[in-house]
Parts: structure tokens; C-alpha cells; sequence
């Protein structure tokens, strides 16, 4: 099978074969793309306590693709929020990938940016959305926590982190705009939980609830580019383990 029988936007799929040299997709890829892609968010919706959540479980070893089997639904999903999050840039954190280490943290990292870093988006900006925005950020204590809050003030949309570093970053500081975030991602989860990062990722889960309780609805006036008033719902969430 092909990526684009399994429901795979056609930027993507060029932008993959041309810049990371991935044409075909692994079994893993073959097996969780068709359901991560097949109820796409439902913009109008908005999350109350009784929506359900969509949790993905991903088993595979190593070298098997499974940060693409992610991402790319990740990737895809945030794709057409790109105009409007172009013009209104204090959408913030959509996607939160936890790593166990600083290191594995670093390597999806770049895979994020590769797969980001879709300079065709800019060949028909008419119909087709902005990509530029859509970038990673890393925060794993690998520099100061006064740089990396600088960064998050910026918007990071794909955010890698390793669970530590995240919690302090929720609890300390103010302008981490991540009340629209609708992925978490557990990579590596059972090595997670052997280092002993559960009680921390609850941390971050409940942090991240309080968050969202807190701003959920929030009217935005677009300019004209945008159409007008338009109201934020959340796009729902998934969370993946
Ligand atoms: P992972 O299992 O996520 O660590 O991926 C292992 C390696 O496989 C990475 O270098 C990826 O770039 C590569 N990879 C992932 N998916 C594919 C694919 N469909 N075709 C070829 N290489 C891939």
C-alpha cells in the first residue's frame, strides 16, 4: 500500500519522498495511519467533560517508523489551522511530544523539523495553507530556562520535551500558551515509567486540564483575511501513548 491510499495529504507525501528520501510506508505506518487519519477534528467542536478522548497505543521496535506513524497525523491535522494561526500567532503549544531523554528528545526534534519544513507550501499560498509557522521547539534543560521561556512566549507549536523540564515550565511559567493543546504524545512510555516520570507526567496532564478549563471558548476577532468573527473551539484532542 501507499501513503496516499492510507489518507495522507499529497504536500506531505511530496515533501517526504523529496526531502527525507520516505516513499513507502513501514508496517507500523501501514497499520495506525487509516485510523489516526480517519476522523479528522471536527473544527466546530468544542470539548466538554463528556468528550471522549482518542487514545492511541503504539507498540514497535526500534527503526520501525513509529515517530513518522505519529507525527505525520499530527502534522496533518494542525496543516489547515495554518493560515489563521499565521495571522494570530498566540495559538501556542497544539502538540506536546515527552521523551526519556534528552537525547531521544533532540532526534525527534529533528524529525519534526524536517517534516516542517515545507518550503512548497509557498509556491500557491492561495489555496494552500502556510506551513512557515509550524515549527518545533526543545525544551529538555539543555540551555536556560530564561531562553526557553522566551521561546515559548514566541509560540511553539510542535513542542519535544523531556517530563521535568515540561512541569516546571507549566507551573512557573506565565506566557506557555498551551490551553489549545490537543496531542500529548508518550514516546518511549514504558521507559517513561521505568525512570519513574509517572507522577510528573500526571502533573503535566493536570496542568495541562487546568489550563484548558481555564480559557476554553475564548472569542477571537479575525481581520479581513480571516473572515470576520470566528469563535475557537478546541479541535479535539488525542492523546498517544
Ligand atoms: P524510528 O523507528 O521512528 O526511530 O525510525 C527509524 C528510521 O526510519 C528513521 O531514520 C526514519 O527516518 C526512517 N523511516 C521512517 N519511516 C520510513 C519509511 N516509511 N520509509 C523509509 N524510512 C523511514
Amino acid at each position: 500500500s501507499t501513503f496516499e491510499g492510507l489518507g495522507l495529504d499529497k504536500m506531505l507525501i511530496r515533501h517526504m519522498a523529496n526531502k527525507m528520501h520516505v516513499d513507502k510506508p513501514t508496517a507500523i505506518q501501514r497499520s495506525c495511519l487509516p485510523f489516526m487519519l480517519s476522523s479528522p477534528l471536527d473544527p466546530d467542536a468544542t470539548i466538554d467533560e463528556g468528550t471522549p478522548l482518542r487514545d492511541v497505543l503504539l507498540q514497535a521496535q526500534t527503526g520501525s517508523g513509529k515517530t513518522l506513524a505519529y507525527l505525520l497525523p499530527i502534522v496533518q491535522t494542525l496543516l489547515p489551522l495554518s493560515r489563521l494561526s499565521y495571522i494570530d500567532r498566540s495559538i501556542g503549544t497544539l502538540a506536546i511530544i515527552l521523551a526519556p531523554t534528552r537525547e531521544l528528545a533532540q532526534q525527534i526534534s529533528k524529525v519534526v523539523e524536517q517534516l516542517c519544513s515545507m518550503s512548497f507550501a509557498q509556491e500557491d499560498e492561495d489555496d494552500r495553507p502556510f506551513t512557515r509557522w509550524l515549527v518545533s521547539g526543545l525544551l529538555t534543560g539543555g540551555s536556560t530556562r530564561t531562553h526557553e521561556k522566551a521561546r515559548l512566549r514566541k509560540g511553539v507549536p510542535i513542542l519535544v520535551s523531556t517530563p521535568g523540564r515540561l512541569l516546571d515550565h507549566l507551573q512557573n511559567t506565565a506566557s506557555f500558551q498551551c490551553a489549545k493543546t490537543m496531542f500529548l504524545v508518550l514516546d518511549e512510555a514504558d521507559r517513561l515509567m521505568d525512570l519513574g516520570f509517572e507522577e510528573t507526567i500526571q502533573g503535566i496532564i493536570r496542568a495541562l486540564e487546568g489550563r484548558r478549563r481555564n480559557e476554553i471558548n475564548v472569542e477571537k476577532e479575525m481581520d479581513e483575511e480571516g473572515g470576520g468573527a470566528m469563535r475557537w473551539g478546541f479541535w479535539g484532542r488525542g492523546r498517544m501513548n
